[in-house]
């Protein structure tokens, strides 16, 4: 139609008509995108109306063939000259015009006609003149590099059209084009349907075009040092779908989650079919502009090249990262959620719904259930047409209905993957240790059951059966660090100990008048001088096992609590020989004060008096660390063996300041051995043992000084000899002890001064005591060894029960009526109140790959805790045609029953963990074993385990028959390191024990 040359030229009209129907051509064209205009030398142009102006055939101002050559900066490349004008340089005429002149006058020799296209730009609509003109090349040849022209409303997809045929790469490759401008930038051109002008492509640039891997990788996203890669791709011929994913750090529940959907036949037929690419949705607000299903993509299309025993999925994690920012860091997450995103993610980016409508969701009203599900799948189809839809989602029924007026409300929703419930067992099993009062008995390690919302004193009670001692003289702590953490009370909730705490249960003697729980810690002295705390003392750092016992309240001398403390830790505290008799060098008195009646803590009598209210508990721990809910608790509420002794220190301390100081400490009870000998008051007072050790509490020496003849016979070495006062001389050259007591804070440190700490409020009346040991004392006379032993209670022989439930329970617990709780309320439109309403879901219909999520993290508002509850799935013939609502009216409905193909497994608690995955490969029907970039075959026995976490099925109907024989793993030998398939060549070159043997099993 644009011949050019002589050769079409015709005989022109006459020059009158000429100039009337080119005029009325330019009058009355108007600018319609898509048309095309022609531009026209504006010389020429003048000419030529001149010409016909003239009237005259044979007039000089004849302007001969139509010649565009001055636009031009050459006639090789007929590239138009930059900046032309037009009206001065140039001339727009309409495609007709420009037929006729053309066809009357010919152009002059090998000129193309200078069509352009009026084109619909923002704002304006206008002849492009200029078109964009770019480079165009390969990845694999940038030197080859060819010009051409495209207008700025073309898409990119013509240009990847130009750059196919320019380059001969067959129309059907699957490309990937990107755009670099001069500053070398290089930027993706992600949507081929977009427009030149929109995408931003301008003069100048360059388009380059890649070509998938054989491999699924794309050559620009290849890193470049990459060790043996090359290698990698000619030697391995693996499985399709048998490929690890590199673990990124704390990403195996990613991994986890992509190797059970690259394990879901219909969503990877679909990515390697490259049926997305018609499908990506750049413009879904609630999309990722098809970012995530493009790295999806290129994940699974490596995974499925055979070519990789390890895949590195660093863009899809930190595509993933971008739109969800709880997945950003590489903290450990949860694998089902992240499937969640993630099928919402894809669904969206693939969402063939380019405008959403909004419907009204109806209520049944009455209507049929038929009808309203029915109507509640179309509108949701409406709106959401994906694969993802295709292949994941059901539809549930929710019935709920008001506890006042009885309204019921039925709704029909979509879900695409349910996750249900687990029979939560009421019952806990707990371990701890039991400390007799039997000083040679070593503590007995017990499991008890305890019920799971029970309080400290069912383990008291569930402890008592075992060993036969009262509940009611057991005091239960929380052991750190050779110190107590938490002495708890009868009634604190058993929530508030933890699985990994140290939990010690102390036998205490029998109850009696005016005793106090005293805790007693052991100390070693340091052998430098603590000089930084600014205090002359020795600096002590705690050891060995705490210890609870009761002591007679009121005062109990220095020297009692030694030799209680002594038989108490008989078993592995060896007294001294007489032989290896210890000799006191120091002549001076010891001082003798109370530890616990007037001083408790270091505390000064005045303060203590004061600050103590009656009720404060044993419990209230002063220490920073201690769980203060529980603590507080506990101050509010002591238990009733606690409170009692309390309430016995207390009234002792009445006893005391009303001036009976005699009768308020009698002896230290029986069954300590009664050390105190029949003394009375063993608080006394004298000389300073240690002076530099106990600087603080001389100002007792005072108050007591009135007992100081008492206090020879307290101390003296054996409790029979003290009853002479001829002894009281011999004493002072007396046993040198195996070790100091003195009074210490919660946290075992020795109170410097006054105040340090704050003020007296802070600490309890709780007596804690330690006792500090001279390193060379300690290791000649405490036995390490022996104090660290234990024994095992035949309880603990007992293999724990493992709780053991059927999947189809927990899918009935799905379905089973619950009230609504007051968090989450419903509002009835007919009372027009939010009401705690019934709610009931069933099953209506499902899909064709089922996904069930175990929920076995269980959070409510007491408790947070994993369920490691065994749930026996079926691998075959999952049944749900008795679960669903839906009743089956014809043959044409899809059958109810599901085939596992894969599972994602979680294993350790709640706070850390690892996830893995069984998945059944589609081609080979072959189970393997997915950690991370390991791959392992699997057997179906292994596949039923606690750690199950989110299974999938596949309906029977959709499962089509591999198309590859099974290979037989169990020829190969049995032992794991060569069952190993991918393990060794990971792309990042991880090194993995045992890789050497993995290629051994390969199988093709
Ligand atoms: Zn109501």
């Amino acid at each position: 139609m644009t011949a050019d040359g002589r050769g079409s030229v015709a005989e022109p009209p006459g020059l009158e008509t000429q100039r009337r129907e080119i005029e009325s051509l330019l009058r009355e064209s108007e600018l319609r995108s898509g048309d095309s205009w022609y531009v026209v030398d504006h010389r020429w142009f003048e000419q030529w109306k001149e010409f016909v102006e003239t009237g005259d055939q044979n007039s000089s101002s004849y302007p001969g063939q139509i010649d565009n050559t001055e636009l031009y900066e050459d006639l090789d490349s007929y590239h138009l000259k930059e900046r032309l004008a037009e009206n001065e340089d140039f001339v727009l005429v309409p495609a007709e015009a420009w037929h006729k002149l053309h066809v009357w006058y010919g152009m002059v020799g090998g000129q193309p006609p200078l069509e352009r296209k009026v084109v619909d730009l923002p704002s304006t609509l206008k002849v492009e003149v200029y078109p964009v003109e770019v480079f165009l090349c390969l990845h694999s040849n940038m030197e080859t590099v060819i010009t051409a022209q495209f207008s700025r409303t073309d898409n990119i997809h013509a240009i990847q059209r130009a750059i196919c045929q320019a380059f001969s790469v067959p129309p059907d490759s699957e490309c990937r084009l990107w755009m670099k401008s001069s500053d070398s930038s290089c930027e993706r051109l992600r949507n081929v349907h977009m427009s030149v002008l929109d995408t931003g492509l301008s003069s100048g640039m360059t388009v380059i075009m890649e070509t998938r891997n054989a491999d699924g990788t794309w050559p620009s996203s290849r890193p470049q040092i990459m060790k043996n890669s090359v290698e990698e791709q000619d030697s391995y011929r693996g499985q399709p779908g048998v490929s690890g994913l590199t673990n990124l750090g704390n990403t195996c529940f990613m991994n986890s989650a992509l190797q059970c959907l690259s394990n879901t036949p219909a969503l990877t037929e679909y990515f390697l079919q490259n049926s997305y690419l018609e499908e990506l949705n750049f413009t879904n607000p609630l999309g990722m502009k098809g970012e995530i299903a493009e790295a999806y993509a290129d994940v699974i299309k490596q995974m499925w090249s055979g070519r990789h025993y390890s895949v590195v999925p660093r863009v899809f994690k930190t595509k993933v990262g971008h739109f969800a920012s709880q997945f950003l860091g590489y903290q450990q997450h949860d694998s089902q959620e992240l499937l969640s995103f993630l099928l919402d993610g894809l669904h969206e980016d693939l969402n063939r719904v380019k405008n959403k409508e909004y419907f009204e969701l109806r209520d049944a009203d009455g209507r049929p259930d038929q009808e309203v599900a029915e109507e509640a799948w179309r509108n949701h189809r409406r709106r959401n047409d994906s694969v993802i839809v295709d292949t994941f989602h059901g539809l549930f029924k929710s019935t709920l209905v008001c506890p006042e007026c009885k309204k019921v409300s039925v709704t029909f929703d979509p879900f695409c993957y349910l996750s249900v419930p687990l029979p939560v067992s009421k019952e806990r099993v707990m371990e701890v240790f039991f400390v007799s009062l039997d000083p040679y008995a070593k503590p007995v390690q017990h499991r008890v059951v305890v019920p799971k919302v029970g309080r400290v004193s069912d383990l008291c009670a569930a402890l008592s059966e075992m060993t036969g001692t009262p509940a009611t003289q057991m005091v239960v702590a929380d052991v750190f660090n050779h110190r107590f953490y938490k002495i708890y009370n009868a009634d604190e909730s058993l929530n508030c100990i933890l699985d990994r705490d140290d939990i010690f249960v102390y036998e205490l003697s029998a109850p009696q008048e005016d005793q106090v729980l005293l805790a007693l810690y052991l100390r070693e002295q340091s052998h430098y001088r603590d000089y930084g705390a600014g205090s002359s003392s020795y600096g002590t750092s705690l050891f060995g096992h705490p210890l609870l016992l009761k002591v007679p309240h009121g005062s109990c001398s220095r020297e009692a609590l030694y030799e209680l403390f002594l038989q108490r830790l008989a078993r592995y505290v060896r007294p001294p020989d007489p032989s290896e008799e210890l000799e006191e060098e120091e002549e001076e008195d010891e001082e003798e004060e109370e530890l616990y009646r007037s001083q408790t803590n270091g505390i000064s009598d005045d303060e203590q008096q004061e600050a103590e209210p009656a009720g404060s508990s044993c419990c209230s721990n002063a220490s920073p660390n201690s769980q203060s809910e529980g603590a507080a608790a506990a101050a509010a509420e002591p238990q009733p063996d606690a409170d009692r002794s309390m309430s016995s220190l207390d009234h002792g301390d009445t006893e005391t300041s009303t001036g009976s100081p005699d009768q308020a400490g009698p002896a230290c009870s029986s069954n300590d051995g009664d050390p105190c000998g029949d003394t009375g008051a063993g608080a006394a007072a004298g000389g300073s043992e240690a002076p530099a050790e106990q600087p603080q509490q001389s100002s007792e020496t005072a108050e007591e000084g009135n007992e100081e003849d008492k206090q020879g016979e307290a101390r003296s070495p054996s409790p029979p000899a003290s009853e002479h006062p001829a002894k009281r001389r011999a004493c002072r050259k007396r046993r040198r002890s195996l070790f100091t007591i003195q009074a210490v804070n919660s946290n075992g440190t020795t109170e410097r001064g006054m105040g340090e700490r704050g003020s007296a409020v802070s600490f309890s009346s709780q007596p804690y005591v330690a006792i500090d040991w001279d390193p060379d004392m300690k290791k000649r006379f405490y036995n390490e060894n022996e104090a660290e032993k234990y024994v095992k209670h035949a309880s603990m022989e007992v293999p724990q029960q493992q709780m053991t439930v059927q999947l189809q329970e927990c899918i009935e617990l799905f379905t089973t009526v619950e009230t609504l709780e007051e968090e989450n309320p419903w509002y009835c439109p007919v009372c027009k109140l939010h009401q705690l309403a019934t709610k009931k879901l069933d099953l209506w219909s499902l899909p064709e790959v089922l996904i069930i999520h175990l929920k076995r993290f269980s959070y409510t508002k007491f408790t947070r805790e994993k369920l490691d509850t065994i749930v026996d799935f079926p691998l075959r013939d999952l049944d749900f045609s008795g679960l669903l609502l839906k009743k089956s009216v014809s043959s044409a409905e899809p059958p109810s029953r599901y085939d596992l193909i894969a599972v994602s497994n979680h294993y350790g608690g709640l706070r850390d963990g690892h996830y893995t995955s069984y998945a059944r490969n589609k081609d080979n029907s072959q189970w393997y074993y997915f950690d991370d970039s390991k791959v392992t075959y699997a057997t179906e026995d292994q596949i039923v385990t606690n750690a199950a976490y989110v299974l999938f099925y596949h309906r029977q109907d959709k499962i089509r028959k591999p198309t590859l024989p099974t290979p037989n793993a169990n020829s190969a030998s049995s032992t794991q390191a060569s069952n190993d398939i991918t393990s060794c060549r990971d792309e990042d070159e991880e090194v993995v024990p045992g890789a050497s043997s993995a290629s051994t099993m390969e199988t093709d």
